[in-house]
Parts: C-alpha cells; structure tokens; sequence
C-alpha cells in the first residue's frame, strides 16, 4: 500500500482563493498586523509569507519591524497601540523574540479578540474547555487537512506526540472537540512506539528529524507530520521517516508542502473570523 498524499500546498491554496473571494465581497479590507523583532533568518521568511499570502486575498495587510534591541516596553506599546487600532483586526507577534522580552507577557498584551495566532490564555483556556475562540493556526491547519481526506473522527484513536502550547495541546483540544479518543504523547511518556502503533490519526509535532519510523504506523493510518527539520544538506524533513510510512499509511502529509502551507492559510481564516467576529457579524467557532 503507498500511503495517498495530504497535499497542504493545493488544498491552502483552495482555501486562500476561498477567502479571497469571501474578503472581495466584503466591502471593507480586514486588516493584519505582524509584528517581526530583528531578523532572525525562519522570522523573515515565515513573516514574508504570511504578508503576501494576505495581500493576495485582498486583507489590509502590513508588517512592523522593530530593531533587535528593542525594549520589551518598546514592544509592548506597539502592541497597545495595535489593539486600539479600529482599522486592526488581527495581531501577530512573530516568534521567538530576542533573548530580553518575556514572549508571555507579550502574547498576553495582544487583545483576545485580535489574537489571530490563538496564544493569549484566553484563547488557549477557552478551547481548552470546548468553548469557541480564536485557535492555534497549525493545528487548525490539521484539522482542514483531516477533513480533506474525509477522515471520520468520532471514536478515531487520535495520537499526538509532542505537547507544546502552540501545537501539541490546541492539536488535542481540536480532535477531543472532534469527538476522537486522544492519547497525548511528550518526552516523559513510555511505549510511544506502541502507543503510535494503535494510532488511527497520528499527528507528529516534536522537531526531531525522522523519529517517528515507518514500523510504528498502522497500516491504513492518517499520518499528519508538523516537524519541520533542516538537514545538514539544507533540505527540510519532517519528523516521520516519509518512505517507510507511507508505505504503511493511508494518506500522509509531506514535509515541505503539508501542514506549513496550512497554517499561514489559517492565519488568514483567523483574521477574517476576527474581523466579522469584531462587527457583531458572527459568532467564534
Ligand atoms: P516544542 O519544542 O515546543 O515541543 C516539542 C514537543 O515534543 C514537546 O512537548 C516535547 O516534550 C516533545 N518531545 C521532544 N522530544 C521528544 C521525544 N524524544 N519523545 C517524545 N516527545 C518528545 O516544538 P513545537 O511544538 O513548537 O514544534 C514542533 C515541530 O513542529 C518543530 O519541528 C517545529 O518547527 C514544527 N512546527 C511547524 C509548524 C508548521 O507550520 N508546519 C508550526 C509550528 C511548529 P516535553 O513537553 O516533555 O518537553
């Protein structure tokens, strides 16, 4: 069996044309702001993307670019201001930031009602316990993935390993809302081959190259790979090992070109949501 393919690149692009097209008859522009500190090499590349990912689905969107050395008073009063912006409707603070500000009590500056990124604990506590808000946009991004791939999640043994607040926990959250059975795996945990072994959905966000081999796939199983790993030869490469699970696996995401294309798609999708959400037009999800 080879393993179809999760094409995160076709189907964000599906979505941005989709968002485009519900932005064009809007009759206002929702408006982004990235906020990028420095010039950490990943943070100009991501945040370059996200802009002009926006601007072509019609979003007022413009990136803020403060020196490296920038205090964290500095940037929290950039943030306030962001907030009582009226034109603003989504905030995003690109991580990580310089060693001297505290990434937490930035994220927690940001408005909850303009925190595209889903960080702010309100966000985090109100998914959490099942109630809507903004989320995370790379486990959002999986979930329109399992949905393309007609995935039936209700009882789904759902695996994720890796449990940080930006994807492992919301990833979590997202499939239990989902109604799946999920088991969440982290460095302390025991049998994780075993455990990925039983896995229906395995979703792998942990940032160690290929250490999910291809023997602890179930044959038949959705394997959604968020690492994202360079290589000493430049190349990226997720944290499954790609051809020996795909041989087993019923669709798989490739690394680059599954998840990433995904969530700048849903930072997009946020900030629409944001925006109709600031105007009383809907309610969160
Ligand atoms: P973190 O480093 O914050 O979290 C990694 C998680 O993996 C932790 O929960 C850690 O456990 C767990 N872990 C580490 N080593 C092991 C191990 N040997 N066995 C089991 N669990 C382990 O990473 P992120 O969640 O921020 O990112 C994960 C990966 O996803 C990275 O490669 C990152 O680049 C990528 N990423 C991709 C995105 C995309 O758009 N495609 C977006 C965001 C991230 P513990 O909590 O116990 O320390």
């Amino acid at each position: 069996m080879t393993a179809r393919l999760l094409d995160g690149k076709a189907i964000g692009a599906g979505l941005r044309a989709a968002l485009g097209a519900r932005v064009a008859g809007l009759g206002f522009r929702p408006g982004l702001r990235v906020v990028r500190v420095g010039d950490d090499l990943a943070s100009v590349v991501y945040v370059r993307s996200k802009d002009r990912a926006a601007k072509e689905a019609g979003f007022d969107s413009e990136t803020i670019l403060l020196p490296d050395d920038v205090p964290e008073s500095g940037l929290l009063d950039v943030v306030r201001r962001l907030n009582a912006d009226p034109a603003v409707d989504g905030i995003l603070v690109q991580l990580p930031l310089p060693k001297h500000i505290d990434p937490q009590r930035v994220l927690e500056a940001v408005d909850p009602a303009k925190d595209v990124d889903g960080f702010h604990p309100v966000n985090a506590g109100r998914l959490a316990a099942g109630l809507p808000g903004l989320v995370p946009c790379t486990p959002k991004g999986v979930m329109h993935l399992l949905a393309e791939a007609g995935v039936a999640l209700p009882g789904a043994r759902a695996v994720v390993l890796g449990r940080s607040a930006i994807v492992g926990r919301p990833m979590a959250a997202l499939l239990l809302a989902a109604d799946a059975t999920v088991t969440m795996l982290h460095s302390r945990s025991r049998d994780i081959a075993e455990e990925c072994r039983r896995a229906e959905v395995l979703v792998a966000a942990v940032g160690r190259e290929g250490m999910v081999n291809g023997d602890w796939i179930a044959p038949g199983a959705v394997v959604v790979d968020v690492g994202i790993n360079r290589r000493a030869d430049g190349k990226l490469a997720g944290d499954v090992e790609f051809e020996a699970a795909r041989a087993r696996a019923g669709w798989i995401t490739p690394v680059p070109g599954g998840v990433g294309p995904m969530t700048i798609a849903c930072l997009l999708e946020n900030t629409l949501e944001a925006a109709l959400a600031r105007r009383g037009a809907i309610a969160l999800q």
